[in-house]
């Protein structure tokens, strides 16, 4: 069994391959659970790992209660960030304690049917999930029916309702819930989706116990979480880290720049913390009083020579793009950010008025959205604003900050690689 104290736990037995299913089950070995997986759940706290950090065990109550003979249960390993490593890492590395998590979760909603979804374009993980799920079929396993489902990478491909769109009609396009929390539907039966961290971490929890789960990290936030680390690093990694470890370790055992201008947390709908608070708790309780998050577990670090705007306006012209362009403020609000950011980190004529426009803009642009692509975009910007306060004196003085010159750029985009030759005008 392994130790409740000790990292890694969702990656235990990671070696670089994914272990197949007789080493899965040696490394992993069952116990006696007591308690129904519901009271695990909520004895444990675990809250899902994709982003919106909802208690699990409530996800799983609603659908349980739902009456319908056909649930359905759906592992979501979408990944829509290009900062974005955990699932593919831990599918790379675990898949069978991700499909344990989602068999748990299935029989505790009664689905008789199991989707799993990693992107296509990422066909070294689709192929893993292909072999783990084959192994399980081999053994002539009883229990929900275990499928592929591997939709087209985009942003927005990720966000469940989105998921569960393409699931019914092969599109990905978000759905308007104006209650919250809704509950989605696959040929009219009910869903139940969690992210693949989420599904592991119910593994552990469906062997080990709530109290084992809490051996690491804090009360409000207990248990680990798996860090996407990226930007002024040598080589982007994933870390396990217990919650509550303080950000300046979390770089340090990266590898990052520990001295660092910034952080963004969260991802790219996340926001930026300035390098002054590098000894806050990675915990959402912590973060979230200096106006950041934990996210989807996304770590992008900029040094100090890098210019937080042109960082900002990269991120938010990559968004513009990747909206579903269904909404008004998708498609005419963000790429109108988009280009006032340009014009503060490039430079303008009136930068006052564009500064105004810019603020004014995400205003009028916030919860107007069927999902929450746009707000996203709109708290990025906002906490560029504060925590970019000096490079943004400088352009509003008509000068390029220290890192506008440089054509080094930190936050992971590959897609406008090609169209970085934006210089300060
Ligand atoms: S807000 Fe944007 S991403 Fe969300 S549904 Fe509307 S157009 Fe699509």
């Amino acid at each position: 069994m392994i130790a409740a104290t000790t990292l890694p736990r969702v990656l235990h037995g990671a070696s670089g391959r994914p272990l197949t299913l007789e080493q899965h089950e040696e490394a992993f070995s069952m116990t006696e659970r007591p308690g129904t997986l519901v009271e695990q759940l909520e004895a444990a706290g675990l809250t899902g790992r994709g982003g919106a950090a909802f208690p699990t065990y409530r996800k799983v109550q609603l659908i349980a209660n739902q009456r319908s003979h056909h649930k359905f249960m759906v592992v979501n390993a979408m990944e829509g960030e290009p900062a974005a490593h955990k699932d593919q890492t831990l599918l790379s590395s675990n898949p069978h304690l991700v499909l344990d998590g989602a068999e748990f979760l299935a029989a505790a909603i009664g689905a008789k049917n199991i989707a799993i979804c990693v992107a296509r374009d990422n066909p070294k993980v689709v192929h893993h999930v292909q072999r783990a799920i084959h192994e399980r079929s081999r053994r002539g396993r009883r229990g929900p029916k275990l499928e592929l489902h591997a939709p087209p990478w985009r942003y927005v491909a990720g966000e469940e309702s989105a998921l569960v769109h393409w699931l019914n009609n092969h599109e990905s396009l978000p759905q308007y819930r104006p209650d919250r929390p809704h509950i989605l539907r696959i040929d009219n039966g009910p869903a139940l989706v969690d992210n693949a961290e989420t599904c592991a971490n119910v593994g552990l929890i469906g062997r080990f116990g709530a109290d084992w789960f809490r051996a690491l990290g804090t009360a409000e936030s207990p248990g680990s979480t798996l860090v996407s680390l990226s930007g002024a690093i040598t080589r982007p990694t994933v870390l396990e880290v217990p919650l509550g470890a303080s950000l300046r370790s979390i770089l340090v055992a990266g590898g990052a720049d520990p001295d660092p201008q910034a952080v963004l947390t969260g991802g790219y709908g996340g926001a930026w913390l300035s390098g002054d608070h590098l000894d806050t708790p990675y915990t959402n309780q912590a973060l979230g009083a200096l106006g950041a998050t934990v996210g989807a577990g996304i770590l992008v670090v900029i040094p100090k020579s890098a210019c937080g705007l042109v960082e900002t306006h990269r991120i938010a012209r990559w968004m513009a793009n990747e909206s579903a362009r269904q909404c008004g403020p998708c498609a005419f609000g963000l790429p109108a950010l988009a280009e006032d950011l340009r014009e503060l980190a490039y430079g303008s004529r009136d930068p006052r008025a564009v500064l105004a426009r810019l603020v004014e803009r995400c205003g009028v642009i916030e919860g107007r959205g069927a999902c929450r692509h746009p707000d996203g975009v709109t708290r990025l910007i906002k906490s560029a604003l504060e925590v970019f306060a000096t490079d943004l004196n400088h352009h509003m003085l008509g000068a390029p900050c220290v890192g506008s010159g440089s054509t080094r750029h930190y936050v992971p985009i590959p897609a406008l690689e090609r169209e970085e030759e934006m210089v300060w005008e």
